[in-house]
């Protein structure tokens, strides 16, 4: 086992979910400059995600697979298995928002939100623990969200869905030790397409409410979520890490 302070990845194998672009796009190129064999999934946009993985070059590849569907994930945890044999990091970073005002909530949409966002990450640690704990040291980092506990009824069942992932996260952090870190990762406004989405009026306004004035950038989480994985961070498990510019201060 490396020593902390130590680097060498050589040999390990990370897979990061959503990351055909924004956030995971940035984790999986990120982990792959320090050395990971990355497996960017995606669940649409095919040619977004070969990009990604000739970004994170010869030995960065892609597997498309919907994490909300279970038997999808079951697909995906066998390519990982006879393409790698082993995973040493899993990043649950994949996610979508679908705003909408809570009250007129489409109930197909709000259902939709929690499966991709809560029960995705719950099919990726049910399938893919085996792997992680067969190592001897995995990791586990989750993509969280400030918004989880801020409080925004447009984005009620997001918000529903991102507490749920804390609520994960401390569970399997138990269930997984010793073997296995598990940690949230929590962004605040990152400066993605899915917050561009919501428009300019919102991201004028985030970033006059934040006190260091201006979105985060996706490269800036990248380097969060390496540390967590790494030897350095080898004696935490079951915490939140905030990366917001201190927008959710209060
Ligand atoms: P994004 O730009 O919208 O990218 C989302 C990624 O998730 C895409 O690669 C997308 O790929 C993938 N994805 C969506 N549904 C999927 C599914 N069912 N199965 C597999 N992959 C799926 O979002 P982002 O801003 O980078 O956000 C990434 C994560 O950070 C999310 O969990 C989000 O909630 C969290 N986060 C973001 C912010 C922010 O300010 N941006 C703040 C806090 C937390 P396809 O197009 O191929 O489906």
């Amino acid at each position: 086992m490396a020593e902390p302070g130590e680097t060498t990845v050589d040999g390990q194998v990370a897979l990061v979910t959503g990351a055909s672009r924004g956030i995971g796009a940035a984790i999986a190129v990120d982990l792959a400059r320090a050395g990971y064999t990355v497996v960017i999934n995606h669940r649409d946009s095919a040619e977004d995600a070969r990009r990604v993985a000739e970004a994170g070059g010869p030995t960065a590849t892609v597997i498309a697979a919907d994490v909300a569907d279970h038997a999808a994930v079951r697909r995906l945890t066998e390519e990982v298995t006879d393409r790698h044999g082993r995973l040493d990091v899993l990043v649950n970073n994949a996610g979508v928002t679908l705003p909408d005002d809570w009250r007129t909530l489409d109930p197909a949409r709000w259902q939709r939100c929690l499966d991709v966002n809560v029960t995705g990450v719950f099919h990726c640690v049910q399938a893919l623990a085996p792997l992680l704990e067969a190592t001897g040291r995995g990791r586990i980092v989750n993509i969280g969200s400030t918004y989880a506990g801020m409080g925004v009824g447009a984005i009620a069942a997001y918000a529903a869905a991102k507490a749920g992932i804390a609520a994960l996260t401390t569970a399997f952090a138990k269930e997984l030790a010793p073997v296995v870190t598990v940690n949230l990762v929590a962004p605040g406004n990152i400066d993605t397409d899915m917050t561009r989405s919501v428009g300019e009026e919102f991201v004028a306004a985030t970033v006059a409410q934040t006190p260091l004035r201006r979105l985060g950038t996706p490269e800036e989480i990248a380097r969060l979520v390496r540390f967590v994985v790494s030897e350095d961070a080898a004696f935490i498990t079951g915490q939140t890490l905030v990366c917001d510019g201190g927008h959710s201060l209060r």
